[in-house]
């Protein structure tokens, strides 16, 4: 089935997104799709005994930080002339799907969380931080959480290479909740997917230099070395100069999660975070 969702969705994340509400482990997902292929995509789930509701409105997508995935996006009338995504709301439940619009037009977070099936943690999370000029909260949630190594489950870096368990901000990267949810998944996933799911496993467990304005850097197959990590290739969403100290060195010295020096250069501040995920 992933092959068939893919086809029709691009993205494996919103292919998952879409196989969980099928198989009924997620009540309701909200994704979002280019307006030309909406009623393709209506009929598709349609099929499939899934209930849509469509957004009133559209969204222009930001110039994105990636390919796969944006946090960012500006609304817009739905009869506006520029191209646009729709958001769609899936559920088994008519009225799921229907509340979920609802709740999104209302600009109520957590009600719109809650009905996506996120833990109520997250849901007051993301309620009390999202803000139009703050809509990624992966380093408020590394803030959140207690030091600097985590499972591998709530690795929401990751995305950004459209590889993740999850499709909300734990409200800390120890979260047990979300972890529940990323480890049941990964299952459905093993069963549908399986080399994807060793794929998704092999990149979640790296480790990542997340940054705001200079690009987000899984280092692969890391290993603990004294006060911090050696490292394989690396991969990147944006070749800046950080990209070129961190690929021609193998080697991070953690200091905190803020915190880091690589070939002697020390990199410190709040706008850097530091997860090693295993
Ligand atoms: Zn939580």
């Amino acid at each position: 089935m992933i092959q068939e969702l893919q086809q029709t969705f691009h993205s494996i994340i919103k292919s998952l997104e879409v196989l969980y509400v099928i198989e009924g482990i997620k009540p309701c997902a909200r994704i979002l799709v280019f307006e030309d292929e909406l009623n393709k995509v209506n009929d598709f789930l349609n099929e499939k005994n899934i209930f849509t509701a469509v957004s009133d409105f559209k969204a222009l997508k930001h110039a994105a930080q990636s390919e796969f995935y944006s946090d960012k996006s500006v609304k817009i009338p739905k009869n506006d002339a520029r191209k646009g995504y729709f958001f769609i709301y899936l559920s088994r439940n008519k009225e799921t799907a229907e509340k979920a619009k609802l709740m999104e037009a209302k600009s109520n977070h957590l009600e719109l969380g809650l009905l996506l099936g996120y833990p109520k943690c997250c849901c007051e999370f993301f309620q009390r931080n999202f803000n139009e000029n703050n809509a990624d909260l992966t380093l408020k949630a590394l803030e959140n959480s207690n030091g600097c190594e985590f499972p591998f489950y709530t690795n929401i870096a990751a995305r950004h290479f459209d590889v993740s368990l999850l499709s909300h901000f734990p409200h800390s990267l120890g979260c047990m909740p979300s972890i529940e949810i990323a480890k049941n998944n990964l299952k459905m996933m093993q069963k549908h997917a399986e080399q994807v799911a060793g794929m998704f496993s092999g990149i979640l467990k790296s480790a990542v230099i997340y940054t705001m304005e200079e690009g987000v850097f899984l280092l692969r197959k890391h290993e603990k070395v004294d006060n911090g990590l050696m490292y394989g290739d690396v991969l990147t969403t944006t070749k800046s100069k950080l990209y070129y100290l961190l690929s021609s060195n193998k080697k991070l010295g953690i200091l905190g999660k803020n915190d880091f020096v690589v070939s002697d250069v020390y990199i410190k501040g709040h706008q850097y975070g530091v997860m090693v995920f295993t």
